[in-house]
């Protein structure tokens, strides 16, 4: 019998306790991973309070991991022992279906989330099937990639998707854990960036991260200002936000591209759409080849998440800090 030792959260809301389970015998499949890091990600606040309806209590947290494979399945040929990986939102797929067989795994009808229904990474080891476990390049700190899995793949995947190029005009909107990744992918790919907030104390920052531009988005007449500027605008905020102003704020084809769950229906008009074809959508994550490509791009055009790391054992001070936008900007727990 093994035993994986983690903070779980027993009820909507609640608080991180400490909790231990035995995930049975290793699949042929799977690896182990001992956890050296895991970001804490806005959708793990989200899972907590079940804002989602979709959370199974007891679970333990955490999707941004980066550890050590440390036992290998009997039909795992993709990994070896003492590799150094990262696992991201989703831990396993069907592997059979249309996406998957084209490499498009977190479109899967069986995607599983790394902690919905499974136990994730506020822990000290995870399993996964050796497939979503994704080597981390030697140029990259484990702290700084960790956030990358989850946060990082996000924002890289619409940009990669959607075309973005050196001409491309992109907004970035919310500069947390995602939004300053964002800025920084946005850059590497060449394109002008604006980075959309609501903490001005945050501009200098943006524009040190890349952002060419920063648009302070309490004042209600500053997104007026930009209307009509944008090839694509990535909103990250979990929050309901002024879309229509947005969509007024895209070139003719551009694109709103939502990534931050914002609760509410997402309301246009759509004749400001038709009028120069422009469109709204949504993106989900990314592939375990889109991880490999992401990563790589990060460790070669530098792209780096700023942390603020604590022990694990102190996961719940970073969870209170994620509700209250207190961190910059990405929250890390070590063990
Ligand atoms: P985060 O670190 O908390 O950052 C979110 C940012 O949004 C904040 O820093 C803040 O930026 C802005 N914001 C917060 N409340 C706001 C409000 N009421 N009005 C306007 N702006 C507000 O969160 P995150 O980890 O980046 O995650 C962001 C969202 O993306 C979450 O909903 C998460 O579930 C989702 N997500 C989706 C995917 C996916 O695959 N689609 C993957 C990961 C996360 P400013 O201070 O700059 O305004
Ligand atoms: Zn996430």
């Amino acid at each position: 019998m093994s035993e994986l030792h983690g903070l779980a959260v027993h009820a909507a809301g609640a608080h991180l306790l400490p909790y231990k389970y035995d995930p049975g015998e290793l699949k042929a499949h799977e690896v182990e991973i001992k956890i050296s890091h895991c970001g804490v990600c806005h959708s793990d606040v989200h899972l907590i309070d079940n804002d989602w309806g979709i959370s199974k209590y007891p679970f333990i947290p955490g999707h941004e991991i980066v550890g050590t494979v440390v036992a290998v399945g009997s039909g795992v040929t993709d990994r070896t022992m003492g590799e150094r990986v990262g696992v991201g939102w989703q831990a396993d797929s069907c592997g059979i279906c249309e996406w998957c067989r084209q490499g498009e795994e977190n479109l899967c009808a069986k995607a599983q989330p790394t902690c919905v229904g499974r136990n994730g990474g506020f822990a000290d080891r995870v399993r996964v099937n050796s497939r979503f476990a994704v080597p981390v390049p030697t140029a990259l700190e484990s702290e700084n990639a960790a956030p990358l899995m989850c946060a990082g793949i996000t924002v890289y995947s619409p940009l990669r998707n959607y075309d973005v190029r050196p001409s491309s005009r992109v907004g970035v909107i919310g500069i947390g854990g995602l939004g300053h990744l964002g800025i920084q992918f946005a850059k590497a790919f060449g394109a002008e960036v604006t980075a959309f907030s609501t903490s001005k104390d945050k501009e200098a920052e943006a524009k040190s991260l890349g952002a060419h531009n920063f648009v302070n988005t309490r004042d209600t007449g500053a997104l007026k200002k930009v209307a009509g500027s944008f090839d694509l605008l990535l909103s990250t905020v979990s929050a309901d936000q002024d879309w229509q102003a947005y969509v007024n704020a895209l070139r003719p084809k551009g694109m709103l591209c939502l990534v931050g769950a914002s609760p509410a229906p997402v309301q246009v008009q759509g004749a400001s759409l038709i009028t120069h074809q422009k469109a709204v959508s949504g993106s989900n994550t990314g592939s375990p080849h889109d991880l490999a490509e992401m990563l790589d791009v990060a460790a070669r055009h530098g792209v780096k998440a700023i942390t603020e790391r604590f022990a694990m054992a102190k996961a719940n001070d970073a969870v209170t800090k994620v509700k209250k936008n207190q961190v910059r900007y990405r929250a890390v727990l070590a063990n």
